[in-house]
C-alpha cells in the first residue's frame, strides 16, 4: 500500500545513538524532524563500554541520568596485556572524571528512543529506507515495512544508519574500509564472581576483550582479520585455543561454554567527506572505529550533537556550518588514527604472525598522517 508524501524538515535514517542524539539536538533547536528505524523495537548490539571522559558529553546532551539507571553498571578500570606478557592495570579512581559505564546496550537504546518519542515527533519504527533521491532543494525518500510503502519529503537527510551508511550508498557516496578486522562475540557464564573492569589481551592471531555484564556473566569478543576467521564448524576449537594461549585471561576464564557466536565487521572505515548537498552523516555511518578505542558510542553521540547543531545552523542560513562540522569530525578521526596506529605498533611479540604483520598494512603510515 502506498500513500501520499509526508513532509518534515530533517529526515534521520537510523534510531541508534547517533540518530537519536541528532534528533534530540534538532528538536531542542526547534527543527521538526522524523526518524526512520529498521527495527520495530531495539535489538541487542555489540558495544557497551563508555569511558569516563564521555561524561561531559552525556551531560551536554541531557542524558547523564539515563546511564545512572541500575541496569547499567559502572566500571573502574582496564586490565591490559599488550606488547609484553605483563598485565597493566589502569584505575579510573585517580581519573578526574571517575568511573566509566558498562551499558546494558539494549536498555540504553530503549531509553534513547523513549526520550525521542517524548518529543512527539514522527518515528517510523520497523521501516527500512529503500530509496533516496536528492532533487534540487529537497530530499525524497521511500521507506517500507512488510505491508506499507511511504514517501517522505524533507529539506535535509541525516545518515545515522551505522557502519553500512545506507543513505550514502543510495547517494553514491563511498565509504572506505581501512582494514578488515572482524569480531567474534559471545556471552558466557563464569564459575566465580569477576571484578567490574574490562580486560584486553593480545594473542598471536588477534586480541581478546572481556567485559562483565551480570554477576558472573561476561561478554567476550575475539578480534581477528577476515582471512583468519575459522569455518563455522571449527569456531569453538579456534576460540578455546586462542583463550588457552593467553597468559592472564586463561587463569580466570576456564571451562567456559561457547554456544552462539556472532561475527561482524569491527575495523576502521570512513567516508571521503561526511556531508554534501542536503545530507550529512553521523556516528558509524561517517566514521567507524576499532573497538579497541572504546570510542564508537561516544563518537556517535558527539557527532549527533555537533551534527545536529550544524544542520540547524545551516537551515538557519549559516552556509559554512556543515564545513565546520567536517573540520571537527575529520580532526577527531585523525587523532584517533594516530592513537590507533601507535597502540598496534606496541605489540611486537609475534613477528611471524599474519595478524600482527598485516594489522596496519592498509593504514597510512604514522608519518603520512
Ligand atoms: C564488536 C564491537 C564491539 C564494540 N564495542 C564498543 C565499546 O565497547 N564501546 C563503544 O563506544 N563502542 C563500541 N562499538 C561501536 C559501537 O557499537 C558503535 O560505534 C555504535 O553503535 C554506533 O552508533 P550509531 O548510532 O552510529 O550506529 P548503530 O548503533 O549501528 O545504529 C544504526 C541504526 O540504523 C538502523 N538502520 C540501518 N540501516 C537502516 C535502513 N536502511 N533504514 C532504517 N534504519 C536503518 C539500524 O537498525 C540501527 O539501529 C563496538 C562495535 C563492535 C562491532
Amino acid at each position: 500500500m502506498a500513500n501520499d508524501k509526508q513532509t518534515c524538515q530533517v529526515l534521520i535514517i537510523g534510531g541508534g545513538p547517533a540518530g537519536i542524539a541528532t534528533a534530540i539536538t534538532l528538536h531542542a533547536r526547534g527543527i521538526r524532524c522524523c526518524v526512520v528505524e529498521a527495527h520495530a523495537s531495539p535489538v541487542r548490539k555489540s558495544g557497551e563500554a563508555i569511558p569516563p571522559n564521555a561524561k561531559p558529553l552525556l551531560k551536554q546532551l541531557g542524558i547523564e541520568t539515563l546511564v545512572q539507571h541500575e541496569k547499567h553498571k559502572v566500571y573502574y578500570g582496564n586490565k591490559s596485556c599488550w606488547g609484553s606478557n605483563q598485565l597493566e592495570q589502569k584505575e579510573f579512581i585517580s581519573d578526574r572524571l571517575g568511573h566509566g559505564f558498562l551499558l546494558d546496550r539494549l536498555y540504553f537504546e530503549t531509553q534513547l528512543q523513549a526520550l525521542y518519542q517524548a518529543t512527539n515527533q514522527d518515528f517510523y519504527k520497523g521501516f527500512k529506507l529503500k530509496k533516496v533521491v536528492s532533487d534540487n532543494d529537497k530530499i525524497v525518500a521511500t521507506i517500507e515495512n512488510d505491508s506499507e510503502t511511504i514517501t517522505l519529503q524533507s529539506q535535509f537527510i541525516i545518515d545515522a544508519s551505522g557502519r553500512k551508511a545506507s543513505v550514502c550508498r543510495h547517494l553514491d557516496v563511498q565509504k572506505e574500509n581501512l582494514d578488515s578486522q572482524f569480531a567474534i562475540t559471545f556471552n558466557t557464564k563464569l564459575s566465580g564472581k569477576i571484578p567490574h573492569e574490562i580486560s584486553v589481551e593480545a594473542t598471536e592471531n588477534g586480541w581478546w576483550y572481556v567485559a562483565p555484564f551480570a554477576k558472573n556473566e561476561v561478554t567476550m569478543m575475539f578480534f581477528t582479520l577476515k582471512v583468519l576467521l575459522p569455518a563455522k564448524e571449527n569456531m569453538e576449537t579456534f576460540l578455546q585455543n586462542e583463550l588457552q594461549q593467553t597468559v592472564h585471561l586463561s587463569k580466570t576464564i576456564q571451562n567456559i561454554k561457547i554456544d552462539t557466536v556472532k561475527i561482524m565487521p569491527a575495523g576502521t572505515s570512513c567516508l571521503q567527506i561526511p556531508y554534501g548537498k542536503n545530507w550529512l552523516a553521523v556516528g558509524d555511518a561517517a566514521y567507524s572505529f576499532d573497538p579497541i578505542s572504546s570510542y564508537g558510542i561516544t563518537s556517535a553521540l558527539a557527532s549527533g550533537f555537533y551534527g545536529g547543531h550544524a544542520v540547524a545552523d545551516y537551515l538557519n542560513g549559516k552556509d559554512e556550518a556543515l564545513n565546520v562540522y567536517r573540520y571537527v569530525v575529520e580532526n577527531a578521526f585523525q587523532a584517533y588514527l594516530h592513537k590507533l596506529i601507535a597502540h598496534y605498533e606496541l605489540e611486537k611479540r609475534w613477528e611471524e604472525s599474519y595478524y600482527w604483520t598485516h594489522r596496519l598494512a592498509v593504514f597510512p603510515s604514522e608519518t603520512a598522517l
